[in-house]
């Protein structure tokens, strides 16, 4: 795909007319870098953690157990993960107007202007819990899923009987109060993570390490994001948290450049040991063939949901040039896009308009589909188009003669004509 101009710009403007993400409190003039997932974006966000969900679970090399766990947890966990103590971000306020920066995003003209040291600044958001606001009463909104994983680690290897190496997956909304927040959808104080834990004994570290890297950049060109877009980077030494002594990032080719998706660290036994020790409950594994107490050793594929949305956004977006008027698509691929299907009616005839019901209750047990009547042929195409829809199925006047009907593709936009009967047998074996 050629390199397209203002990217950017163009995604955040078609996410909103096409009803993909919304500022949120728009009707109030909008919070800043917080946004609302619209009725496509909502469908998105679910086909690309239900495609998550499925590779992992569908995987007979792996077995990994689902969990979902408390946005609000004691704040024992916060302490004994460290994140009381060290989640934070080095900040500096400019004097003169009281704005405030992460010490390393200061602008370039005010960087020699009059600035404050920088002091440390937790990321994470504290709230009061129950009636009575009290020393005791501070709660935080969680800043990562993974906690929620490490906590539950007894109560799942117990309840499942799991047996190394095993892992559990989280999913669900983080909250970090980040300093400089920006650029859409790709850093926000409020957004989803997809977690996994991987535990594994310390002898196969390297092996699992290497296999989980690889398992999720497939899945991130599984679900069409093209290769090129995407690239692996190692940690230096000097990046590396306290705790990992190895992570990869999978980096996308955001619309500025290189930035990360996903991380994929191996944490040791860091947080099963810091747990067991602030909690006083036994987290280690005991494996009953061999008689050993074990600490098992995780590896950590932490990605970003919504991040990911924003991404597949950027890397399927295309312009097209036919005969003098530009087409702009989505190149979602089948299992993604938010509609499978645009059924369309080529007028608002009570015959067609039957027709097509009965076509979308067909299809509509097995694919997400729409059926759309309002404005012309060709404009409805392009919006279906716009919106990244894989096929159309187009009902004419001679549909009730043949018992027929065209089906368009989106991208070749090749018709060809199908009885009606055969139809959902054509999109079974996509
Ligand atoms: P970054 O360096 O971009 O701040 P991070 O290294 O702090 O990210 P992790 O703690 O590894 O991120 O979180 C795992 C994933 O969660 C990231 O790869 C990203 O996809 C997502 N993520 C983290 N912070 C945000 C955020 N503020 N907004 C949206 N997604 C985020």
């Amino acid at each position: 795909m050629e390199k397209i101009d203002n990217l950017f710009d163009k995604i955040v403007k078609i996410a909103n007319s096409r009803g993909f993400v919304f500022n949120a409190s728009s009707i109030y003039g909008g919070l800043r870098s917080s946004y609302d997932y619209g009725p496509l974006g909502a469908l998105l966000k679910n086909n690309i953690s239900g495609s998550w969900w499925k590779d992992i679970n569908q995987d007979s090399k792996v077995s990994i157990f689902p969990i979902d766990t408390a946005i609000i947890q004691s704040s024992e966990v916060w302490k004994a993960s460290g994140h009381l103590a060290e989640f934070t971000d080095p900040m500096v306020d400019h004097k003169p107007t009281g704005e405030r920066f992460r010490a390393d995003q200061v602008p370039e003209n005010l960087k020699k202007e009059d600035l404050t040291e920088p002091r440390q600044f937790n990321l994470m958001f504290e709230t009061n819990i129950g009636p009575v606001q009290n020393e005791n009463s501070a709660v935080y909104l969680r800043p990562e899923t993974a906690q929620g994983i490490f906590v539950n680690f007894e109560n799942v290897q117990r309840t499942m009987r799991a047996k190394l190496p095993f892992g559990i997956a989280n999913i669900g909304k983080s909250f970090r109060n980040e300093i400089t927040p920006g650029q859409f959808i790709f850093r926000t104080r409020e957004f989803e993570q997809m977690e996994i834990e991987y535990f594994c004994r310390k002898e196969n570290e390297n092996e699992w390490f290497d296999f989980w890297v690889n398992k999720r950049l497939e899945w991130y060109k599984g679900i069409g994001i093209p290769e090129e877009k995407l690239r692996l980077r190692e940690h230096e030494e000097n990046e590396l948290a306290h705790y990992a002594s190895k992570t990869v990032d999978i980096e996308f080719d955001y619309p500025w450049g290189w930035g990360e998706l996903e991380g994929i660290a191996n944490r040791g036994s860091f947080d099963l040991s810091s747990h067991e020790s602030s909690s006083g409950k036994d987290l280690s594994y005991f494996d009953s063939e061999t008689n050993e107490k074990i600490a098992p050793v995780v590896i950590e594929p932490a990605g970003g949901l919504t991040r990911t949305l924003f991404a597949l956004l950027c890397s399927t977006y295309d312009e097209e040039v036919i005969n003098d008027t530009t087409r702009t698509l989505f190149r979602f691929n089948f299992e993604i896009a938010p509609v499978q299907i645009g059924i369309l009616p080529l007028s608002k005839k009570e015959e067609l308009i039957k027709v097509s019901n009965e076509i979308q209750q067909t299809l509509q047990k097995f694919f997400r589909t729409e059926v759309d009547v309002t404005q012309s042929i060709g404009k409805r195409y392009r919006r279906q188009d716009e919106i990244g829809t894989p096929y159309c199925v187009t009902i004419d006047f001679d549909s009730l003669e043949d018992l027929s009907v065209t089906i368009r593709n989106r991208d070749s936009m090749e018709q060809e004509r199908i009885k009606i009967e055969d139809l959902l047998d054509y999109f079974l074996k996509i």
